[in-house]
């Protein structure tokens, strides 16, 4: 076990160092003067290059000592814990990952490699500054003049002129003071008991069983279950209290940036700091303070991504997944891993709680719940006054709509009603620009991607076709690409764009705001409509799913969702479990405060069970009938399921090494696995690439991860191939 391994290595002595390049294993240096730790992050030479890397282990050897190369330096971070090099192997284990790139997710800090930052800033001090040089003068004259500006040691000379000893000197004197920058500064005390609301009878007992788990120092998952607006957050924000009095680090993951704003907020005022931050919108400078913080224990709660899960927690006690269903969680490029799943992973392995957030809990954590494996709390009502929205079908069987209108008469006049009460109403339609399909009414054709298998959509607004799967855009044409027919191309179906110009046109005085991730330049942006929106700046708000999660529009008492069925079509056996949850979530936008609020469900099939269920609001009996329907297919979470996706800018190579797999499964089939395909993968080509798929469905309880391996391991991989896996794949 690795609790024999040494802690220190002396100098010379041979190390086997892990790097972020795809080399297979470790490799052997010798350790540098001064010795280094076990753990200890380094910069080691590869070639001509300089790579970063860990000290795994004592060297393996079996060469010439005399040949091995040094490491250059190790970095000043701490060293990693056994716990993380833990995590890591057992993450790779699971998704099937090599170590290389496991390794490159737990040092994305950027800049990890480069000399420490030693920078200091410089301010007028209280020192005495008689008798000064001329040059000194300076100093001083210039730290006066732009008093409340703080200097580095290289601006500060630059300005007046003169060489860096001499602030030095001042410093000495005690005439300038030095100070780390806020780059270095640790993250603000949090305070537990600040802000502590009332919680009610349901929120008081869900947080003493949170607190108790976290004050017991071991492993355990809860999922905890409320309506939107019943006050879960209130609820693990007790328990991050627990935490901070334990000192013990706590993870917040949300799955979406847009979401942190509000909840920064929220957490400040419940603390009396706010949290470090860790996503992509965070600046390269701060993600290296934060990763360095939280390794030193100096940061106490970070909220953010999914990749918050890599960063070096020494003492991590609770990590909570906000609405744990969301999709966004499963990572969909270089390594597939589900954030969930991780973070029960990583917190079994520190002994820290985890806190499952929902409304609508995935089907996977709904079953663990029933079996006994995660502890299940529930808030049965929303907080306050506020009720749960009525939800009712429309059914656009019987509503008369002239052809390109999306908005039934029904619909129209429960907005209108809103508008009259100087309340707001939200039209939901989970597609992004203005139409799903361009198409061209001489030749038939839809306008596609060059690059994928996906169609352009238009972005009005932009105004160009927009490839969602590789992002590619180009001018809105005038001609058809495939027949060059001038002025044919017309929009089909309808897109968040599109719906906007309709409401405009039934609702001509109403205040309209659409709501897309696309429209947005920042996060600040959208952050500052939100927040517009929550004051009553909107009549009409036309959002995408981005509205679906989590903000909190007081004044908002109708949602009328334009296709309920959308996400039915498609043999996607996830498919139901989708909709339920994106539904529910939406409605429950409606009637947040003390208006009680109005869903209102376009569907061409309002008898179909999914919709129906929706309506009813009998979640478990969908649950119920969901898993049953599960299990017999022998599916996730009552069977295991892998995908292999294979690309190749060659489609007949990337077929013919699909059926080769297929053909050799002898290591599958001796657990009990069947494999289907080679098939086209779902989006069948992206940026070039052919892509096929593989699915492995195999019984719960046995060895897939191996199986597959062996299984994989009996083909040879050309240059040009990608082969990734995919365990627990979203869709099947
Ligand atoms: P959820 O996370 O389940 O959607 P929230 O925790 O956001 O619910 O609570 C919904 C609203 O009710 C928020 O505005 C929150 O501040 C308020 N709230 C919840 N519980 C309490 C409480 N015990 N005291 C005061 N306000 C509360
Ligand atoms: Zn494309």
């Amino acid at each position: 076990m690795t609790a024999d391994l040494p802690s220190f290595f002396d100098p010379g002595s041979l190390v086997a160092v892990l790097t972020t390049q795809p080399l297979g294993g470790t490799l052997d240096y010798k350790a540098p003067e001064g010795g280094c730790h076990l753990g200890a992050f380094v910069e080691v030479p590869l070639g001509p290059r300089k790579v970063t890397g860990v000290v795994w282990g004592a060297g393996t050897g079996g060469f010439d000592l005399s040949k091995a190369r040094a490491i250059i330096r190790v970095l000043d971070v701490a060293p990693m814990r056994l716990e993380m090099r833990d995590f890591l192997r057992r993450a790779a284990d699971y998704t099937l990952t090599p170590m290389p790139a496991m390794l490159r997710l737990a040092t994305r800090a950027p800049g990890l490699g480069n000399p420490p930052s030693m920078q200091k800033i410089y301010r007028i001090g209280q020192g005495d500054p008689d008798r000064v040089t001329d040059a000194r003068r300076r100093v001083i004259e210039v730290l006066r003049t732009y008093g409340g500006l703080s200097f580095t040691l290289k601006e500060l000379a630059e300005q007046a002129g003169v060489s860096p000893s001499v602030v030095k000197g001042l410093v000495k004197q005690g005439v300038v003071h030095e100070e780390a920058s806020p780059r270095n500064l640790p993250f603000p005390p949090l305070d537990p008991d600040l802000d502590r609301k009332d919680l009610t009878e349901d929120q008081e007992t869900a947080a003493k069983t949170l607190i108790s788990g976290i004050k017991s120092g071991d492993y355990g998952t809860t999922l905890l279950r409320g309506v939107t607006g019943s006050g879960k957050t209130e609820v693990y924000l007790e328990a991050v209290a627990e935490a901070l009095r334990q000192r013990r680090q706590t993870l917040v993951l949300l799955p979406e940036i847009a979401l942190t704003a509000e909840f920064l907020t929220r957490f400040t005022a419940r603390f009396g700091a706010a949290p470090a931050e860790w996503h992509s919108g965070v600046t390269m400078t701060e993600r290296r303070r934060v990763w360095k913080m939280v390794g030193q224990g100096a940061a106490q709660v970070v909220v953010g991504a999914r990749s918050g899960l890599f960063l070096p927690f020494q003492n991590l006690g609770l990590i909570v997944v906000d609405e744990e269903h969301d999709t966004s969680y499963k990572q969909e490029d270089g390594v597939l891993y589900n954030a969930r799943d991780m973070a029960v992973l990583r917190a079994s392995i520190c002994g820290a709680q985890v806190v499952l957030a929902s409304a609508t809990p995935s089907l996977e954590s709904w079953t663990n719940a029933e079996a006994g494996k995660y502890r299940k709390l529930e808030l049965t009502s929303r907080f306050g006054d506020a009720v749960m929205p009525d939800i009712r079908p429309i059914d656009m069987r019987v509503e008369k709509l002239p052809s390109n209108r999306w908005i039934s008469p029904t619909l129209q006049s429960a907005v209108n009603d809103r508008i009259t009460r100087g309340e707001q109403a939200l039209l939901f339609i989970n597609r992004r620009g203005y139409a799903p399909i361009t198409l061209c009414r001489a030749c038939g054709q839809q306008v596609g991607c060059d690059h994928c298998d996906a169609r352009m959509v238009e972005h009005r607004f932009l105004k160009r076709l927009v490839c969602h799967q590789c992002g590619e855009t180009r001018p809105i044409p005038s001609a058809c690409p495939s027949c060059e027919a001038e002025d044919r191309l017309a929009a089909v179906g309808p897109g968040v764009e599109r719906l906007t110009e309709e409401a405009a046109q039934l609702f001509p005085d109403a205040r309209i705001a659409t709501l897309s991730s696309d429209l947005f330049g920042s996060a600040r942006a959208l952050k500052a409509q939100i927040e517009q929106i929550a004051e009553g700046g909107a009549d009409i708000i036309i959002g995408t799913q981005l509205v679906a999660k989590g903000h909190n529009f007081p004044l908002l008492t109708l949602v009328g969702v334009i296709d309920a069925d959308l996400g039915l079509q498609g043999s996607d056996l996830r498919a139901a479990e989708r909709t339920f949850q994106l539904m529910r979530q939406v409605a429950g936008r409606a009637g947040r405060s003390t208006r009680k609020g109005t869903a209102l469900l376009q569907t061409f099939q309002p008898e179909h069970p999914v919709i129906r269920a929706i309506l009813s609001g009998d979640e478990v009996g969908f649950w119920r009938a969901e898993a049953n329907e599960r299990q017999h297919a022998g599916v996730p979470p009552f069977g295991r399921m892998a995908g292999i996706i294979l690309s190749s800018p060659d489609m007949q190579e990337v077929f013919d090494l699909g059926n080769d797999l297929a053909r050799r499964d002898t290591p599958l089939r001796r657990i009990g696995a069947q494999v289907f395909g080679p098939a086209p993968a779902p989006i069948a080509r992206i940026r070039g690439r052919h892509r096929v798929r593989l699915l492995v469905k195999a019984p719960k309880g046995v060895a897939l991860q191996t199986a597959l391996a062996d299984w994989i391991g009996q083909v040879r991989i050309s240059n040009q191939l990608r082969l990734s896996v995919d365990i627990d794949p979203q869709s099947f």
